[in-house]
């Protein structure tokens, strides 16, 4: 209840949420039945979580903020949701976020703009910016977004909580409506490592329904946050950290390098080795990204057609009532991803964009490779800046795109990485969060959350 108070209250200024389940109580009830009568409950019993609304829920709509889909109920939950009530978790409702997952602010929805809970006139970053705002406002104990390209990672630096983005494969992606299918992942925001790894483990996993989700075997996230490494005075002894070099450079905010270079210190302190590395591809990954992901998005999203799903509108022949759902339905942005997915793909354009863009990413695939083979773990800011105001991209979707430059290498080599709070911009009137990425070889979270867990 002191969750639902705080949440109800807040809400009004930030507007995390597109969707508030009314039966909260009642599953909670129903959770204190079974603890009385001694029934078994899983490890996330009456948790109170946030879903990004482009994850799917039979029992409340799921539009992924877009207007194409209002009030669209689909008939299955995903299956990270499942995961999540199995194991005794409770829906809170569904967070707001850019369109469909297009953009770095959350102003992208076609509903309402969520506001940072640092600083109000500010965005919480995006795309799942719902979901970072909810937990860090602790509007709800834990929450779910999708990564694509940073929207657990961003938003979790914006914001001051914690963002882990898993291994391409390693969490189902059934019922989380595709945005780029080769970069989607799930991922997990809470206020600690802790809380972000314990739902990792609730949603990992092989799943028929999604063939690319991996079978390897989950190790427990969970056991190592009760570990007494804290004891030991250099508990990250013989760690080789590698300090990413281009992410330091010219174009990031001197604040968040000196955030950076201060949890390298600490890392140091507890007995990591830091050495800068350099990673030749990473400006290459900003324009390959955004290639690859409007081209698969061009494809994803045209079963979007006023027919399958969502609103239709009347119309005397079938093109028409194609065109005219899509034209409504779909807001500016998403409409320009679209077009670029669809030149980019378009024969004779194909083998100067699309295929190029594949080369560099396995360009940035081998360089991740080479690096993670020297060191353990890579560290990177997890964003250029701090959050920004409202409004302040909103014309020039070019540097808000610059403002991936961070996070949209991770996804091309399918890598996990987890941000964690590791400073502050000082905005004279209101300290600002710095987020710390790290990045690790594929499959290797736990080492990510031992880390983190260790470090915060
Ligand atoms: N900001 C990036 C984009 O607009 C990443 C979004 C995401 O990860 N869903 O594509």
């Amino acid at each position: 209840t002191t969750f639902l108070h705080r949440l109800n209250h807040t809400e009004p200024k930030i507007k995390s949420f597109l969707y508030i389940s009314d039966v909260v109580l009642k599953e909670a009830e129903e959770i204190d039945r079974k603890i009385a009568a001694n029934e078994e409950v899983g490890p996330l019993v009456g948790v109170l979580i946030g879903v990004k609304d482009n994850i799917c829920t039979c029992d409340m709509p799921s539009t992924a903020g877009s207007k194409i889909l209002e009030n669209y109920k689909p008939p299955f939950d995903a299956t990270v949701v499942g995961n999540v009530k199995e194991c005794g978790g409770i829906v809170v409702g569904k967070t707001n976020m850019d369109e469909f997952g297009m953009g770095s602010t959350t102003e992208g929805s076609a509903y309402q703009v969520t506001a940072n809970p640092w600083d109000l006139s500010r965005v919480p970053g995006g795309s799942s910016g719902g979901s970072a705002a909810a937990v860090s406002a602790r509007q709800c104990m834990v929450s779910l977004g999708s990564d694509t390209g940073g929207s657990v990672r961003q938003p979790a630096s914006f914001c001051g909580v914690v963002g882990l983005k898993p291994t391409y494969g390693r969490v189902s992606r059934y019922g989380l409506m595709a945005y780029a299918s080769s970069l989607d992942v799930i991922g997990c925001f809470g206020s600690s490592v802790a809380d972000a790894g314990i739902l990792l483990h609730a949603i990992s996993g092989h799943d028929k329904f999604d063939a690319t989700s991996s079978k390897r075997e989950v190790p427990d996230f969970a056991s190592q946050f009760v570990a007494s490494d804290h004891l030991d005075s250099k508990p990250l002894k013989g760690l080789r950290v590698g300090l990413i070099r281009e992410t330091i450079e010219d174009g990031v905010d001197l604040e968040v390098i000196s955030s950076i270079r201060g949890a390298a210190s600490h890392l140091e302190e507890l007995g990591c080795t830091v050495t800068e590395v350099s990673l030749p591809s990473f400006s290459l990954g900003l324009p390959a990204y955004y290639i690859l992901a409007s081209s698969e998005s061009s494809s994803n999203l045209s079963r979007y057609d006023g027919v399958r799903y969502g609103k239709q509108v009347v119309a005397d022949e079938l093109n028409s009532l194609y065109g005219e759902s899509r034209a409504g339905g779909f807001g500016s942005e998403v409409k320009m991803r679209i077009l670029m997915g669809t030149y980019g793909l378009s024969a004779g354009y194909y083998d100067a964009y699309y295929k190029r863009a594949q080369q560099v990413r396995t360009l940035v695939r081998e360089s991740f490779r080479a690096a993670l083979d020297e060191n353990d773990i890579l560290i990177s800011p997890a964003a250029p800046s701090a959050a920004y105001k409202i409004g302040e991209k909103k014309n020039d979707p070019l540097s808000m795109y610059a403002g991936d430059i961070m996070t949209v290498n991770v996804n091309l080599a399918g890598l996990p990485a987890l941000v964690l709070p590791c400073g502050f911009v000082d905005n004279k009137s209101v300290a600002l969060p710095v987020g710390i990425q790290m990045i690790g070889a594929a499959f290797e979270e736990e080492k990510l959350l031992k880390v983190g867990h260790i470090f915060e």
